[in-house]
């Protein structure tokens, strides 16, 4: 594997790819531009995205992040609220314990608490919580802690959560000048991680995927509309199509699944609704290293 080989020597080997996932909780796809976002635009520029990738209902943080992990809808995994102890049916199989099972070293880093169960007891080897209350830099925090990690310790896969978008959309409302400048904090999140990649030859080791959970109106997110149920889903890394504007529907229910595509695990069986995005994958690809000239 990836991980043990490339651990163990501290040299940039080949092998499978580690995969990071960063989920900026709240962002809606009509947010991002070249002046709020510049490190999620130039990844997009250089990988394969969506700006109408589509959530799942009932559109709330811990219900969404159990259908991002165990490719299934909320009515499947039964997880349908905030809760503090989530109960996911029995036969529903986590993106964490399919890499568990493939002794891959998984990790975690997220400002919200009720994050911590996504996987089975044992999955997750790392994980990281640290509160964002009266902290608006949580998010950069965060970042900067998972940065320092994989560049030490190189896991197999990353999961990279910032929390404090969604906190000021229900406090100041969604699109407001509060929101466009927590978003524009976690963009710069983002761009200190890929940076660190970049610096430290990584950027040829891992794919990343950046997206949303939901977005929301007003205040809140809990109504049935596009602009709840709208979200971005951007990729860049080693193995993916550059300039690729990703045709057709996306949902988060793909995300595992096309996480174990790149990070080419064998193919398992588990009873997941998601498909692997086939139309992303560069399998031929000249690697270039990830520039991110734009100011950060
Ligand atoms: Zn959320």
């Amino acid at each position: 594997m990836m991980g043990r080989s490339f651990r163990e020597s501290g040299k940039l080997q080949m092998g499978p790819p580690g995969m990071i996932l960063v989920v900026i909780d709240a962002m809606r796809p009509d947010a991002l531009s070249d002046r709020t976002t510049p490190n999620l635009c130039r990844l997009m520029d250089h990988g394969a995205w969506t700006l109408k990738a589509q959530t799942v209902f009932p559109s709330l943080t811990l219900p969404v992040h159990f259908s991002i992990f165990t490719s299934v809808p909320p009515s499947r995994h039964g997880v349908l609220n905030n809760c503090d102890r989530p109960q996911p049916a029995g036969d529903t199989v986590s993106l964490l314990d399919v890499l568990a099972r493939h002794g891959k070293y998984s990790s975690a880093f997220y400002n919200w608490e009720n994050l911590r169960a996504l996987g089975k007891p044992g999955s997750l080897r790392y994980c990281l919580f640290s509160s964002p209350e009266g902290d608006p830099d949580s998010d950069y925090r965060m970042a900067a802690s998972a940065a320092s990690f994989i560049r030490r310790r190189h896991p197999d896969f990353c999961f990279l959560y910032l929390g404090t978008v969604d906190l000021v959309a229900h406090s100041h409302g969604f699109m407001s000048p509060a929101y466009m400048k927590q978003l524009e904090k976690a963009d710069a999140a983002v761009g200190y991680l890929v940076r660190t990649l970049s610096e430290s030859g990584l950027d040829q080791r891992y794919n990343l995927l950046v997206q949303s959970d939901h977005g929301g109106r007003g205040h809140d997110h809990e109504a049935s509309h596009p602009e709840v149920l709208t979200i971005p889903w951007i990729c860049r890394g080693p193995s993916i199509r550059e300039d690729c504007p990703i045709e057709g529907p996306v949902s988060v229910l793909d995300t595992a699944p096309t996480i174990c595509r790149l990070m080419e695990l064998a193919q398992e069986d588990p009873p997941w609704e998601g498909r692997p995005l086939q139309q992303i994958f560069e399998k031929h690809k000249t690697k270039t290293a990830w520039t991110m000239e734009r100011a950060m």
